[in-house]
């Protein structure tokens, strides 16, 4: 075999020869780069990036992953197994089996465990473990690219007991709301059977009184006349205050039916007026009636109820005007369907102060010594609850000292 070469052969291969060198020290060159490039990459990227080989010993920590697990010197940790390092049971027992798994099967694993730091605090990772293959596809090491997710799982602990407490408060509150629902229903069916007990005497007793002041055949001296008007006057009050509370009771123990129909509300004012005429002459009180005879009105109401909530409205009227006062009686159609009456009177008025109280049970003006014994502070309560069973409405307007001016308002009947 011939091995000489010839000179120019010679030059060739040698040419060839440097062409190879310069092309591997450039691939190495730029290897050398990537890898740098690589590290710098992994070393400022958020992630938190280790790798381990097959036996889980850590080669390499990103300096997210140094930070986030608070350790001081790196380097004592490589070739020390990874997993043992941080992990508390039973998290531990689950980062070794998936480690194990994603080694065998060379599947990419997710989930979430916590981790104790070096300074002992809890931490939670997302972890994914990615099995990295050599080229002949034979898992070569694994890289466990982990996100700190303390701070969601924070905020879905304490929302979770949060929503916990809610649920517990709301329990308790429904809990309290059907006690205090039952005993407000046991409260008004006492009340309905006692006031309807309490009646009967207390018309015995005015009954009685009023026999003894009419008597023909025994005339009574002055001072037994007074004690028996003292007796028809606490009475009288007696049977109001029971009845009104009768009629409350009723209400809100739902035993009350009302019979809606068909009311010419022009009947039902001028009853009202002639009903209170005689309280109104006694405090020389004009009373002027704007509404009973225009043409016929008819709305859809109880008409007892309905006449007993304007009686209410007119004797109050009377009972908290001045002497010699005024009361106008007007009467109006609402565009949305409903029959508007107001009483309007020239009385002792309501200050701002009590506009809010005017409905509540009980509630009276203090220190007016002319109204002192004139009412039971439950009408208004009475009138408004029956109003709003009768699907209508009730206001006022008022100024202190000036008068005021109460109405109500009821849907229109199918005649109006
Ligand atoms: P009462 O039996 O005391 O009249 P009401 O419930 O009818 O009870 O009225 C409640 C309170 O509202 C009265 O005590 C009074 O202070 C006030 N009030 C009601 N109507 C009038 C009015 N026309 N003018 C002034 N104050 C009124």
């Amino acid at each position: 075999m011939n091995n000489k070469f010839t000179y120019e052969q010679l030059v060739e291969r040698l040419d060839a020869l440097e062409n190879a060198e310069a092309e591997r020290e450039k691939a190495v060159s730029e290897r050398a780069y990537f890898e740098k490039q690589s590290q710098i990459l992994l070393d400022n990227s958020p992630v938190c990036t280790k790798i381990v080989d097959l036996d889980y010993n850590l080669q390499y920590m990103s300096r997210a992953g140094i930070e986030a697990l608070d350790v001081d010197d790196v380097t004592k940790l490589y070739g020390e197994p990874f997993p043992l390092k941080f992990y508390p049971e039973p998290s531990k027992q689950r980062m070794l089996k998936n480690l194990e798994k994603a080694k065998e099967t060379g599947a990419v694993i997710s989930f979430e465990t916590d981790l104790i730091k070096s300074n002992g605090e809890e931490i939670w990772f997302h972890s994914t473990l990615v099995p990295v293959k050599d080229d002949d596809g034979n898992v070569d090491y694994i890289m466990v690219v982990s996100a700190d997710t303390t701070e969601r799982r924070l905020g879905e602990d304490n929302l979770k007991k949060a929503h916990e407490e809610m649920l517990a408060s709301r329990n308790a509150l429904e809990k309290e709301t059907a006690a205090a629902k039952a005993a407000n229903f046991a409260k008004s069916e006492f009340l309905a059977s006692m006031s309807h007990e309490l009646r009967t005497p207390m018309n015995a007793v005015l009954g009685f009184a009023q026999m003894l002041q009419f008597d023909p055949r025994h005339d009574l001296n002055d001072h037994q006349n007074e004690y028996v008007e003292n007796i028809l006057q606490g009475g009288g009050h007696l049977l109001e205050l029971i009845n009104d509370v009768l009629d409350l009771s009723k209400i809100e123990a739902r035993q009350l039916s009302l019979s809606i129909e068909d009311v010419i509300c022009n009947e039902v004012i001028e009853d009202v007026v002639g009903m209170t005429a005689p309280l109104a002459n006694k405090k020389d009180i004009e009373v002027i009636d704007n509404f009973s005879a225009q043409a016929a009105v008819t709305i859809l109401a109880d008409r007892i109820r309905y006449k007993q909530c304007l009686f209410n409205l007119l004797s109050n009227a009377v009972k908290y005007n001045k002497e010699s006062g005024k009361i106008i009686i007007e009467g109006k159609k609402t565009d949305d369907g409903y029959l508007t009456i107001s009483i309007e009177d020239t009385g002792i008025g309501i200050g701002k102060e009590d506009y809010e109280n005017v409905f509540h049970m009980f509630h009276r003006v203090e220190g007016n010594p002319n109204i002192a014994n004139e009412g039971t502070g439950i009408g208004l309560t009475v009138t408004k609850m029956l109003i709003e069973q009768m699907d209508g409405r009730i206001g006022f307007k008022s100024e202190k000292d000036r008068g005021s001016t109460f109405w109500i308002e009821l849907p229109l009947g199918n005649n109006s």
